[in-house]
């Protein structure tokens, strides 16, 4: 009854990896996948991770059951926390409902799918570019996918009167996405500036914001700079969602750890919206696995975790920049033609290199290096001692 099913592609993203195993290559180089690497290329277990996995497991009072279809509740109250500020006037008002969900992506797809159930305007505007797996959330959440214009190729930067001038057209009430810091995949973010007239615009046309913030602390290395946007929108008194995830900001990737925060006009609101995201969770997955939210409660409510953890991210942060800074060195050292500033301007994770996907497709061949088809590098997988090979391909592809 199968026998008809076609191959289906592989994922533009997950995809880059299975290419990357394949190779035999020894200076094969993999820079599609967002996942930090030390300076030796090796994947890094926080040790305030690692420190309190030790705790929970020595926690003979630690059992197995189900958790309530929110999740850890502790986990949730410190997530808002640290989102929205210690001190937010919407979390002290109880006005924000926070669940726990499977990572950034589940945190977004569950968002998705209650305001299409819920909400009386179903499109969503997401930027363009923006993270392959955007619009297939959406769409299959039941919402309707717009862009908005955010990126220009001519200057690398921010196309901010197109930004301005789509979400100026988009009809009253729709849904925005916004990254909340370190774009993925341009590295290009707004300035503080740009973000309030963004926000004076939104607000202006009661458009919704859905904060997708996937790097807190990733983009400066402090965890409340980053969350400023964010909390620009939540100062002002209206409503908005923020997916969060602890994938990159604490390298909990494959333990699944994110929440989602629906910020109400009122308490009243807020406990009757959390009801109904339960009727979302319920049918879906019943209710969140413990293990690493538990590790990111731990973390947060001890004073002198949550600074080791700050130590930690801001270390992970700062060695991001550094492979910047080589980077853009090495190439200029070459003297390889072109203004490659944009490497050392980008923010976060990502360098949106400019690089088209023929040249992308030369540096695979001919360099066994690996990444995206839309040029886009994760410089957490560089180090000094590849950061010679990359300028090399580079220099190579561009003057081929
Ligand atoms: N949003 C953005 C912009 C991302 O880059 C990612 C991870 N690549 C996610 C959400 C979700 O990641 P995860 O589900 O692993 O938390």
């Amino acid at each position: 009854v199968f026998a008809s099913i076609v191959q289906a592609p592989e994922d533009p993203i997950l995809g880059v990896t299975v290419a990357y195993n394949k190779d035999q290559s020894p200076v094969k180089l993999n820079l599609g996948v967002g996942a930090y690497r030390t300076e030796e290329g090796k994947p890094l277990v926080l040790n305030v991770v690692r420190k309190a996995e030790q705790m929970l497991v020595n926690d003979e009072s630690r059992v197995k059951e189900y958790l309530p279809i929110t999740g850890v509740a502790d986990f949730n109250k410190l997530s808002a926390k640290l989102i929205f500020g210690a001190d937010s006037p919407a979390i002290q008002e109880n006005r924000v409902t926070t669940v726990q969900c499977l990572s950034g992506t589940g945190s977004l797809r569950v968002g998705g799918e209650f305001l299409a159930k819920h909400y009386h305007e179903k499109t969503i505007y997401i930027p363009l570019p923006t993270w392959g797996n955007h619009p297939k959330v959406f769409t299959l959440a039941g919402l309707s996918v717009k862009t908005y214009r955010y990126y220009d190729p001519k200057t690398r930067g921010l196309d901010f009167s197109g930004l301005l001038e789509d979400l100026q057209n988009a009809p009253s009430g729709a849904i925005v996405l916004l990254h909340a810091c370190a774009h993925n995949p341009t590295g290009v973010d707004p300035t503080s500036d740009q973000w309030e007239q963004i926000r004076q615009l939104m607000r202006s046309k009661a458009l919704l914001p859905f904060f997708d913030s996937a790097y807190q602390g990733f983009a400066s290395g402090s965890l409340d700079a980053d969350a400023t946007p964010v909390r620009m929108f939540v100062a002002d008194g209206g409503e908005c969602l923020a997916a969060q995830s602890y994938a990159k900001n604490m390298g909990l990737y494959g333990e699944r750890v994110g929440a989602l925060s629906i910020v109400c006009k009122g308490a009243d609101v807020a406990s009757r919206v959390e009801s109904q995201l339960k009727l979302v969770i319920r049918p879906m997955y019943s209710n969140p696995p413990i293990h690493g939210a538990s590790i990111v409660a731990a973390i947060l409510k001890d004073g002198d975790m949550y600074t080791e953890w700050t130590v930690e991210l801001k270390a992970m942060a700062d060695r991001i920049i550094s492979m910047r800074h080589q980077l853009f060195e090495a190439l200029q050292a070459k003297g390889t033609p072109g203004d490659w500033s944009h490497i050392i301007k980008q923010i976060g994770m990502f360098t949106f290199t400019g690089l088209n996907s023929d040249q992308v497709a030369f540096m695979t061949k001919e360099f066994h290096i690996y990444m995206t088809s839309d040029g886009r590098i994760s410089m957490a997988g560089l180090s000094s001692r590849t950061i010679p090979h990359l300028a090399n391909a580079i220099h190579a592809a561009v003057t081929k």
